[in-house]
């Protein structure tokens, strides 16, 4: 059949997309299915165009993928963000196993916190899996431990990921399955998987170092006993617990009778005081994957012990078992993300909350002043690599750098100001440029005079006779340099126009256009193992008027400063240089 060269045309490019999408083997399904879903209209044709579709889908596979995307450019130059997203995904290996329309990734946080930039990284990870196999993401909170589990947490965690823009197909609470959980426990031990252990923490913890079985593991018929007793809710706290069978001598610790269910008297966020027998993280976490439907289990390196375990438990249960997959934690040198090293320095109020910007949580990253699209951007730059190397701080900066220095107006700040008395300066108006390439960002008009002020650490550069430019304004010629009450006064005045190379070119702040204004300076919060007492420098100094005008969260860069969020009207956050 005669085909139409708008059509031809329409058809290779979904052709080429789809080829492009799947390492260069475009699917004559996937191509026919979208194209009538695309045009309707000539569904009853479909049957004569199939053997041209396949056609042009055979000359297609049979090109490069570099020349496929050549060609795509050229026929549908629009594609190109579309194209730029495929080969970011691309940086991620294939995953074992899957099918195209059947992934099922999670992101089981415990809500015992608040996110940081490591749940970040895994929570980007899983849903660009996610989206590469068009399948689904669960956000599943692991909270089966009322002791370290709140609300406030729950709600951080959700916040966190609806900021990073990571959106969950499925929300769900391991502690939604308790009842199944009890019931897989039970099952399990009727199957002489597990048994209950009445043991001491200590002849537990001493049997372990032997490699020794208590004598609880030894007669399932106790073990048959007891069950009724464990989730009858009959025993105390740390009377017992359940123990998974598996080898007391194995070479690989995390086999050796690890702890399945414990007693734990507490308030649980979720169901109250309902329930005493809480699963650990070791039993739930291979049910809740399997049952959820989970194809793609990815969790981080430090679990690698206990695959072994989390198979283990699904094959005695005769429950499907998930492709498990590593990657590598994620946390920079100098901001550690554990717990340990940060929950200690908010209860004694060194820190007063958790978005704190020395912190490496979501919250703190945003109140830096950081873009969720730098964050993920960073992230899948790190690729997959299961090294446990901390990356740069600074390679984060740069992927933010480059999204905010289009937008961010420039300004002047000036950090302990020193005053400038220009002799001869006329009173003039300045119109400046809020940017210097993007005029949409406008200009701000600024009276300056005899009388500016300049940042203490260029004044104490300047000699007699040096000459410097003040950006956008006039050079000036330094005549007098004195100290006075500790401030330094500079005299000078007003040289030519030419904005000579050599010259330092320094911002300013007019005498009528100042305000009070002071910048943290987030630093590297540990230095090795010790809190850095000079973890949060403060700058203080003038700012320009024009800060006024722009609202908390806005993005500014004060000039040959850096980078800074506005945090109110008297103080701003840096981001970075
Ligand atoms: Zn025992």
């Amino acid at each position: 059949m005669p085909i139409d060269a708008d059509t031809e045309k329409f058809i290779k490019v979904i052709a080429l997309k789809n080829s492009v999408e799947h390492d260069g083997k475009a699917q004559v399904d996937a191509v026919i299915a979208k194209f009538i879903g695309s045009k309707p209209e000539l569904r009853s044709q479909i049957k004569a165009l199939i053997p041209e579709i396949k056609a042009m889908v055979h000359e297609i596979n049979a090109i490069s993928v570099a020349d496929q995307k050549l060609l795509l450019e050229e026929l549908a130059p629009g594609e190109t963000a579309a194209k730029k997203r495929t080969e970011q995904q691309l940086q991620l290996p294939q995953l074992e196993g899957a099918v195209h329309g059947k992934v099922v990734t999670r992101f089981p946080p415990e809500p015992n916190g608040y996110p940081h930039i490591g749940h970040a990284k895994a929570a980007i990870i899983d849903e660009e899996y996610a989206h590469l196999y068009a399948g689904r993401l669960i956000l599943r909170f692991d909270d089966t431990n009322p002791l370290k589990e709140k609300l406030e947490y729950y709600d951080a965690i959700a916040e966190g990921l609806e900021w990073l823009g990571v959106k969950p197909d499925i929300v769900k609470n391991t502690s939604d399955d308790i009842d199944l959980l009890h019931n897989y426990g039970r099952k399990l031990i009727e199957l002489d998987g597990a048994y209950v252990c009445t043991c001491s923490q200590n002849t537990i913890h001493d049997l372990r170092g032997k490699g020794l079985p208590c004598e609880c593991r030894q007669d399932p018929a106790i073990a048959l006993e007891r069950v009724e007793k464990m989730f009858g809710d009959l025993y105390d706290q740390n009377e017992a617990i359940v123990r998974f069978k598996g080898d007391m001598a194995d070479q690989n610790t995390a086999m050796r009778d690890p702890a399945l269910f414990r007693i734990i008297e507490g308030e649980h966020p979720k169901l109250g005081n309902k329930v005493r027998v809480w699963p650990t993280y070791d039993f739930a976490a291979p049910i809740e994957d399997s049952i959820d439907g989970v194809t793609h289990a990815l969790r981080t390196k430090e679990y690698e012990l206990r695959n072994a375990l989390y198979f283990a438990i699904l094959e005695r249960l005769k429950l499907r078992k998930p492709h498990l997959i590593e990657f590598s934690r994620l946390e920079f040198e100098g901001i550690p993300v554990s717990k340990r090293k940060i929950r200690p320095l908010i209860d004694n109020g060194t820190i007063k909350s958790w978005d704190d910007p020395r912190l490496p949580t979501l919250a703190a990253f945003r109140k830096r002043g950081f873009v969720p699209e730098a964050i993920r951007k960073f992230v899948l730059s790190l690729g997959f690599t299961l090294a446990e190397t901390k990356p740069p701080f600074e390679a984060l900066e740069a992927f933010n750098r480059k999204i905010i220095d289009p937008i961010s107006p420039r300004l002047f700040f000036v950090k302990n100001p020193a005053e400038v008395r220009v002799q001869g300066a006329r009173e003039m108006e300045v119109m400046l440029k809020n940017h210097p390439t993007d005029a949409t960002l406008g200009t701000r008009k600024v009276k300056a005079g005899d009388l500016l002020y300049i940042s203490g650490d260029d004044a104490a550069n300047l000699k007699v006779g040096t000459e410097i430019r003040l950006i956008e304004l006039f050079n000036i010629k330094i005549t007098g340099v004195d100290l006075r009450n500790g401030a330094l006064s500079i005299a000078a005045k007003v040289g030519d126009d030419e904005i000579r190379q050599s010259m330092p070119k320094v911002q300013w702040i007019a005498k009528n256009d100042i305000v009070e204004y002071k910048v943290l300076i987030p630093k590297e919060l540990y230095i090795g193992e010790e809190y850095n007492t000079n973890s949060l420098e403060i700058a203080r100094g003038f700012a320009e008027s024009f800060v006024s005008r722009l609202k908390p969260d806005a993005r500014v860069q004060f000039v040959r400063f850096g980078f800074c969020r506005i945090d109110d009207d008297q103080t701003a956050i840096m981001t970075h240089r």
